[in-house]
Parts: structure tokens; sequence; C-alpha cells
């Protein structure tokens, strides 16, 4: 995780992500959790949603899904806040959190029926490493739903519109990261990581990787 990511993600950083999740953020999960759901077409089975921060896009899709999830991510004090989140929405039988890095993900090989990330890619180091990981542990069959969005355009325009008061760097940030100069640069890094079959899905509400095994 880079030092900027580190103070965003750990301490009063998590629990103000948390707050976000729950506020602005909300409405969001369940229309991604949906897309997910359709896209992939995974509707059991293993899923991993890398870099879940507190919680809420692993918590959507296992209340739309009979999906057994885990809960991964890097930062301790994300984990203990997604823990509680789990346990409120009594989900503790199919969402567990599980702390490591996207960068050597303790799974093995072909283990992972699907694998889900949403905003968390911006913050990986080595994201070709990232990309070959995520390729490796998923089973064949298996699909991927990673990436950063907002769910529909009408989402994305008032989640925009509450951000600039709340942070007045962040619709900068989102659109640099939307843009399609990010998006080209992660179809190189998924051509050097050397994932045979995937696809970007690029619209207005955001981007993702469908990768196929
Ligand atoms: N996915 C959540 C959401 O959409 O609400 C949280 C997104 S938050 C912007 C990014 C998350 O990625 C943080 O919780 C951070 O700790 C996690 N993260 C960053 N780098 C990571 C890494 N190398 N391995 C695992 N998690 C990482």
């Amino acid at each position: 995780m880079t030092d900027t990511a580190q103070d965003q993600f750990t301490g009063r950083g998590a629990g103000k992500m948390d707050t976000i999740a729950k506020g602005p953020f909300a409405p969001i999960y369940p229309v991604i959790a949906r897309q997910i759901l359709e896209t992939c077409g995974i509707v059991r089975g293993t899923c991993i949603d890398l870099g879940c921060g507190p919680g809420h896009l692993a918590l959507a899709l296992a209340a739309e899904s009979d999906l057994s999830i885990d809960a991964f991510d890097a930062s301790p004090d994300m984990l203990a806040i997604a823990e509680q989140n789990i346990l409120d929405a009594g989900l503790s039988a199919r969402v567990r959190p599980i702390p490591g890095d996207v960068h050597d993900l303790p799974y093995p090989d072909g283990s992972v029926d699907l694998i889900v990330s949403r905003g968390s890619l911006f913050f990986w180091e080595d994201r070709e490493r990232a990309f070959a990981e995520i390729y490796r542990v998923l089973r064949p069959g298996g699909r991927t739903f990673v990436g950063g969005g907002f769910g529909t355009a009408a989402l994305k325009a008032a989640i925009t519109e509450k951000m600039r008061t709340i942070d007045p760097e962040w619709e900068a940030k989102a659109a640099e990261r939307m843009s399609r100069q990010n998006t080209d640069a992660i179809r190189r890094e998924l051509e050097t990581a050397g994932i045979p079959d995937c696809e970007v899905i690029h619209d207005e509400a955001g981007f993702w990787i469908v990768m196929r095994k």
C-alpha cells in the first residue's frame, strides 16, 4: 500500500471512510452488487472482495446471492470496522474478514469462483503483480469484477455534489481515476501481466475489469 493510503485507511481515516460509505456512497453498493451478479453470472460458491474497506460491497453482494465471501483488506483498522458491520448485518455465517495484501494472495491456485474489488486498485503498488495473483487464484470458469465505479451516472452525480463539501479535492481525483488515460494504462498492465481473456468495461459510472478463466 502507498504511504498516502496508509494514512487514509488506518486510524481515524478508516472511521471516516466508513462514515462516507454509510452516507453519500451507501446507495451504490446494492446497485454494483447486482451489476456483478448480472455480468459474472456467479451467485454461489466462493468470492473475495479485495480491499473491502468497511465491507459494504461484500455485504451487499452477500445479501443478493448465496456466495461465501472473504472481506479481504491490508488495513487491520478497516477490517475491525468491517467485522462490526458484518455482525450488525447478521451475515457472519457467509462473510468473514480476512487480512492480507493483494500482491500475495493467501489462496491456492484455481480456488475462487468470483473476485470483486471496488476503489482499491488505485492504491496497489504493483498492479501487474496483483492482476497476475488474481488470475492465479481464480477457478476455471471464474470471473472478476475489479475496478472503480458508482453504479450509475445519476448516483455518481449525486455523490459528486455531496463530496464537494466533504472533500474539495475528491472530484478531481475521481475524474483522474476514471479517465481514459488511466483505463488505457490498466489495459496495458493487464496485457503485461499476461491475462489471456479479459475485458475492461468503461462507462460514465466507472470501469470494471472482467477476467474470464
Ligand atoms: N472497497 C471499499 C469500498 O468501495 O467501499 C473500500 C475502498 S477504499 C478506497 C480502498 C481499500 O483498499 C482500503 O480499505 C485499503 O486498506 C485497501 N487496500 C489498499 N491497498 C491494498 C492492498 N495492497 N491489499 C489489500 N487491501 C488494500
